[in-house]
């Protein structure tokens, strides 16, 4: 009942479409016709995300989440896809960004499907969301008021068929700015106070990385400094902590601020210091309704359930967080946010008819 032809046909073209994130506004309104042609009723927020209502044959007001983002890694464009084997790739020059257009074609087509076959199913919504990639947490990127559903599956995750994410992290970010004293550099340096020194001593102590299974921190920005005859007096760090532990996570970014309050102590320089939420992680036990749901269409197609615990954060966190229970289920992408990355076909068929199985449940 799927269309690998039609499916594939969809991708192709929507990998075609230019959307680096904050750049989705020609995919969005493609997006737009695509869902009106199929009876979809379409809005679109303050953000440009797209969303639409589909209703089903159920007199309860039972709604399901069908969710993708719009935007893809970086900056790249003119994605050239190239297939080799029942692989996508790209050419090499740039990313493939089946990460996530690959969740919208599967969504597409299921809709699609459900059209031409007259399928009995619940009522559908769907959100094809923008800046997932560069500002996941951003206060008020969705407009949740405009959804309905209490429960959701987030077409944007790797692995083989069958895997969904169950559990995924919290992120806080850690923003710093360092001040110390200029100084000549040359004639008086004791008469400064040197912020990248500050830095680099508070960055050397800090736990980072990889630290326990669930836990994971990083230092990605830093910059001051303007001419080596000048002690520099600014230096701004920009860092960020997950967890799938609260707890873990605040200790974590104890550590990170202590080792910055401790190097500025002994060096007499000041901290400007904000640590934020920059989304919250969230945990379905087995006994969720929606792992219920997933896992009961995986095992009539013959498909293991492979739960996962996940170290990235998704759309799935801001819905979970807003009380839609949601899972995000892999599409086969995989080698996401590299010029490796590649989605097999069969992988990409296979989502599309696990989705049709999930949304006809
Ligand atoms: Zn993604």
């Amino acid at each position: 009942m799927v269309s690998e032809d039609r499916l594939v046909q969809t991708f192709l073209e929507l990998v075609h479409i230019d959307s680096p994130s904050e750049h989705e506004e020609a995919i969005g309104s493609d997006l737009a016709d695509r869902l009106a042609a199929l009876g979809v009723t379409v809005e679109r927020d303050a953000s440009g995300n797209v969303f639409g209502r589909l209703r089903g044959d159920e007199a309860s007001d039972d709604w399901l989440l069908l969710a993708a983002h719009m935007d893809t890694v970086g900056e790249d464009r003119g994605i050239t896809p190239v297939i080799r084997d029942g692989v996508i790739y790209s050419d090499g020059t740039t990313i493939l960004g089946g990460d996530d257009k690959s969740g919208i074609a599967v969504i597409l087509e299921v809709l699609q499907v459900q059209q031409e076959q007259q399928l009995p199913h619940r009522h559908r919504e769907v959100i094809f969301t923008v800046e997932e990639e560069l500002n996941l947490g951003r206060k008020g990127r969705i407009d949740m008021s405009r959804v309905r559903s209490r429960q959701g599956i987030v077409l944007d995750s790797g692995g083989p068929q069958g895997a969904y994410v169950f559990s995924a992290p919290s992120q806080d970010k850690l923003v710093v700015t360092v001040h110390g004293r200029a100084a000549h550099a040359g004639s008086e340096p004791e008469k400064g106070i040197n912020a990248i020194r500050v830095a680099a001593e508070a960055i050397a102590a800090m736990p980072m990385g990889r630290i326990d299974e669930e836990t994971v921190a990083n230092i990605g920005v830093i910059r001051g400094g303007t001419v080596t005859n000048i002690v520099p007096d600014n230096v701004f760090i920009k860092g960020m902590a997950r967890s799938r532990s609260e707890d873990k996570l605040r200790r974590q970014m104890e550590a990170m601020v202590r080792e910055l309050e401790d190097a500025a102590a002994r060096h007499g320089a000041t901290l400007d210091v904000l640590v934020e939420r920059a989304y919250h992680g969230y945990r379905l036990e087995e006994d969720a309704p929606i792992r219920h749901l997933v896992e009961t269409a995986m095992r009539k197609r013959g498909l293991d359930p492979l739960p996962a615990a996940s170290g990235g954060g998704s759309d799935a966190n801001i819905f979970n967080r807003a009380g839609i229970e949601s899972v995000p289920l892999s599409t086969g992408m995989s080698a996401v946010h590299t010029k490796d990355e590649h989605i097999a076909i069969a992988d990409m068929v296979g989502c599309a008819e696990l989705l049709l199985a999930i949304v006809q449940q």
